[in-house]
C-alpha cells in the first residue's frame, strides 16, 4: 500500500485527489490529512481513510476537530507546527494542495524526508523556487507539478531535453473578465471575479485567473520548475481551456498537451507516474469542439503579467515579496477594502517600497528570509491601503 499525505485536503485541489484515492482504497494507506476550518469534512475524510492524524491550521478548532474524530483513533493536531510535523511523517506521495505562501513551509517538511511531492501550490515556487528545488535534490525527493500546464509541459518533455526547448507557452482562458472593457474593470465586484467560465477551483484562484494574477504566479513556478529563462516563458490566451500548454523546441516542433478542463488530470498523472493510468475524465471530442482560439495577451489589460517578468528580472527574494504582496492586496480585494485593479497597483508599490527601504532582496534564500519578505511585504500594501482610504 502507497502511504499518501494531503496537505489541503478539504480544497477544491484536495477533494479531486480524495476523489480520485476514493476509487481505488485498497490500494492507498492515508498517513495525514489537513483543512482548515471546515472541520467537518476533514474529519469525515479521516474516518472514511482511517488517516492516522488530521491537522486543522487553525489552533481555536483544534477542540472542535477533538470532538469530531472522538472514538476513531485518530490523532487530532492544530496550527503551523502541527502541519510541519506531519508533513515530516514517512509518505510515499504528498499532495501540497494548501493556498497561498502557508504551503512553503509543510512542502519542505515534506521534500526532507525524500518523498515524492506532488505540486499544487504553486506560490511556495514563487517565494522560493530555488530553496524547494534544492531541498529535493539534496534529500533525493522529487516534485511532479499539478498545475495543469505545468503538468501539460512535463508531459511534453517525456523523452526530450532541456537544452532541445525553445520556449514554453501556457495558456491563459483569460478568466471571469476576459471579454470586459478595461473600463468596467475597476467596478467589478468579488462575485463578479468568483465565477470562472471554466474551471471550478478555490475562490482564491478563481479571482487571480480573473486578474490574471494566477498566470503570472505560473510563468515565475515555470522558470523555478523547468529551469528556463524568463525570455522563453510566452502566455497564450486560449478562451476554452483545452491546450494547456505548448513546448517548442529548436527544430520548429511544438509539441501540446490537451485536455478536459478536469484537475483529476494533473492530479492522476502525478499520482500515478510514471505510469498512465485510467482516470475519470471526459474525453476530448475534438470534432464537436469544432475550433480552438488562441490570441496574445492585450498589451496593458494584464499589469500582473509585466510585474511577473519584472520580479523574475530581479531575483533573490523578489518572488517572496511578490507573492506576500499579491495575496495581501486579494485580501483586501475580498474584504471591500480594495479595487479589482488596484492589487496590481498595491503589488508593484509593496516590490518598490521594499526594494528601496528594506535591501534585503539579495539575503540568503532561507525559509526565515522568505518569511520575514512576505511579512514586509504584507505590511507594505496595508500601508499602502491605508493610505488609499485616509
Ligand atoms: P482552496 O481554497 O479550495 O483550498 C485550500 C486548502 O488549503 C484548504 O484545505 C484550506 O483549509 C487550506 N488552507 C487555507 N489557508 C491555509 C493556511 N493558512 N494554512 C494551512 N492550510 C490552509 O484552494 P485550491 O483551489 O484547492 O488551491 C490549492 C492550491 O492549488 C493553490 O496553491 C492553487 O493555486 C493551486 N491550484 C489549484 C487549482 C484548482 O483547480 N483549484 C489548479 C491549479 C493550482
Ligand atoms: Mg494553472
Amino acid at each position: 500500500m502507497r502511504r499518501i499525505s494531503i496537505f489541503g485536503a478539504t480544497g477544491s485541489i484536495g477533494q479531486n485527489t480524495i476523489d480520485l484515492l476514493r476509487r481505488d482504497k485498497a490500494a492507498y494507506q492515508v498517513v495525514a490529512l489537513s483543512g482548515g476550518h471546515n472541520i467537518a469534512r476533514l474529519a469525515q475524510d479521516a474516518r472514511e481513510f482511517q488517516a492516522e492524524i488530521a491537522i486543522t491550521a487553525h489552533d481555536a478548532r483544534l477542540d472542535e476537530l477533538r470532538a469530531a474524530l472522538k472514538g476513531s483513533g485518530i490523532e487530532a493536531a492544530a496550527g503551523s507546527r502541527a502541519l510541519i510535523e506531519a508533513a515530516g511523517r514517512p509518505a510515499d506521495w504528498i499532495m501540497s494542495a494548501i493556498v497561498g505562501a502557508a504551503g512553503l513551509a509543510p512542502g519542505l517538511a515534506a521534500l526532507k524526508q525524500g518523498s515524492t511531492l506532488a505540486l499544487a501550490n504553486k506560490e511556495s515556487l514563487v517565494c522560493a523556487g530555488p530553496l524547494l528545488m534544492q531541498t529535493a535534490a539534496r534529500y533525493g525527493a522529487r516534485i511532479l507539478p499539478v498545475d495543469s500546464e505545468h503538468s501539460a509541459v512535463f508531459q511534453a518533455l517525456v523523452g526530450e531535453r532541456i537544452e532541445e526547448v525553445e520556449r514554453i507557452i501556457i495558456t491563459a482562458s483569460g478568466g471571469a473578465f476576459r471579454d470586459w472593457p478595461l473600463e468596467d474593470l475597476k467596478s467589478a465586484t468579488l462575485a463578479q471575479a468568483s465565477s470562472h467560465p471554466n474551471w471550478d477551483m478555490g475562490q482564491r484562484i478563481t479571482v487571480d485567473s480573473a486578474s490574471m494574477f494566477n498566470k503570472a504566479l505560473e510563468v515565475i513556478e515555470t522558470k523555478e520548475f523547468f529551469g528556463v529563462d524568463p525570455a522563453q516563458i510566452e502566455v497564450l490566451v486560449h478562451p476554452q481551456s483545452l491546450v494547456h500548454a505548448l513546448v517548442g523546441f529548436r527544430d520548429g516542433a511544438l509539441m501540446s498537451h490537451l485536455g478536459a478542463p478536469d484537475m483529476r488530470h494533473a492530479i492522476g498523472y502525478a499520482l500515478h507516474w510514471p505510469d498512465r493510468k485510467s482516470l475519470p475524465v471526459a474525453r476530448l471530442d475534438l470534432a464537436a469542439v469544432g475550433q480552438l482560439e488562441f490570441r496574445a495577451p492585450e498589451q496593458g489589460r494584464y499589469p500582473a503579467l509585466r510585474l511577473a517578468y519584472d520580479v523574475m528580472a530581479r531575483g533573490g527574494l523578489c518572488g517572496a515579496v511578490f507573492n506576500g504582496a499579491k495575496e495581501r492586496a486579494l485580501d483586501h480585494f475580498i474584504a471591500g477594502r480594495l479595487g479589482f485593479l488596484d492589487m496590481a497597483g498595491v503589488t508593484e508599490d509593496a516590490l518598490a517600497q521594499i526594494e528601496t527601504d528594506a535591501g534585503l532582496i539579495d539575503d540568503a534564500m532561507t525559509l526565515e528570509n522568505v518569511s520575514r519578505m512576505d511579512d514586509l511585504a504584507r505590511q507594505a500594501v496595508d500601508r499602502r491601503v491605508a493610505e488609499k482610504a485616509g
